[in-house]
């Protein structure tokens, strides 16, 4: 399924959200689209287009699907031009 970024103040269920490590490295946070459980995308790949492997779990139900953040992309170029990032 396709995980919306999130464009306001709230994290909506089913949406995503940059947040960064050490202020600087891009780090996926994500609302679960089934029980609404908010957690952060590690021990995963995200390939540049946002397909996140291998298959994203919810640590708090029994959510498992093959995901794809939108705006992924645009979301890491936003951050690495910020910090003038390679
Ligand atoms: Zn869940």
């Amino acid at each position: 399924m396709v995980i919306k970024e999130s464009k306001g103040d709230l994290l909506h269920e089913g949406e995503w959200r940059m947040g960064l490590i050490h202020g600087r490295m891009p780090l996926a946070i994500v609302r679960c689209p089934s029980c609404g459980h908010r957690f952060p995308i590690v021990h995963h790949k995200i390939a540049a287009d946002g397909t996140v492997t291998p298959e994203l779990m919810c640590p708090s139900c029994n959510f498992k699907d093959k995901v794809t953040l939108e705006g992924w992309f645009e979301a890491v170029a936003a951050v690495e031009a910020a910090h003038g990032g390679k």
